[in-house]
């Protein structure tokens, strides 16, 4: 059975902290999807492959994904290679989501920005029919961007509001890499309790944008349809 949503992201984590709300909300309306992760983490400051790899099945449970799938491109210097390429065509391929989600192939980190660029061509590739995989042939109907370190304008912002406890608690799943009081391990921005902050902090900023207490930006190539724009814009603060 096909997913509706794929997302597909460099470490375990970028997607709790980026888009886990919108797969809730997605989730809640019937709607199936997967997560993949392109490495294992095994660069992280803190933790270790095998922990990571369990805060991540425990926050996919969490957030209520079908499955999730770690792959092996790379951590600390993913390999967008024709191979790996190839096998996130047939991955996608397998799965044939409609939506892609991913990195915006433009932020500080340099994985971030490699997979976002691999995952937005292989979305393509996939839908060539003479380019033979495991699979037939399929293409996403688009492919929709998330931001992480670089900030970037969303296209549109999904309301996360009733997603958030769960979205936290995802979140809250990676005891190796957020802050616990409790942890002897190294130090790290991540491992702050500030960063955590933030990390709320945007998604209260692009909840106020569309005005929600809660909100998710992303970034497409090309903007969604709106039926009405009136309703779009509904209760709103007004005068922006
Ligand atoms: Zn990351």
């Amino acid at each position: 059975m096909p997913v509706d949503v794929l997302a597909i992201a460099a470490h375990a984590d970028d997607i709790e902290l980026t888009c886990a709300g919108t797969l809730v909300q997605l989730k809640a309306r019937g709607r199936r999807f997967g997560i993949v992760d392109l490495t294992g983490g095994e660069m992280g400051t803190r933790g270790d492959v095998a922990t990571r790899q369990l805060e991540a099945r425990r926050a996919a449970q969490i957030l209520g994904a079908e499955f999730r799938e770690t792959l092996d491109f790379g951590d600390g210097g993913l390999v967008a290679s024709r191979a790996n390429e190839l096998v996130l065509i047939d991955l996608i391929r397998r799965e044939r989501p409609r939506l892609v989600l991913t990195s915006y192939p433009d932020d500080r980190h340099p994985d971030h920005r490699r997979a976002g660029e691999l995952v937005t061509d292989a979305a393509y590739y996939a839908g060539l029919r003479k380019l033979a995989t495991a699979h037939p042939a399929h293409r996403p109907q688009q492919t929709i961007y998330f931001s992480s370190a670089y900030v970037h304008p969303p296209t549109f912002v999904v309301d996360v509001t009733a997603a958030m406890e769960k979205r936290n608690a995802a979140i809250r799943s990676y005891g190796s890499q957020f802050h616990d009081p409790e942890s002897r391990q190294p130090q790290t921005i991540l491992s702050q309790e500030s960063f955590l902050a933030m990390v709320e902090a945007r998604a209260r900023h692009f909840g106020f944008l569309i005005g929600t207490e809660f909100g998710e930006g992303f970034v497409s190539k090309r903007p969604p349809r709106i039926d009405d724009p009136i309703a779009a814009f509904e209760g709103m603060e007004p005068g922006f």
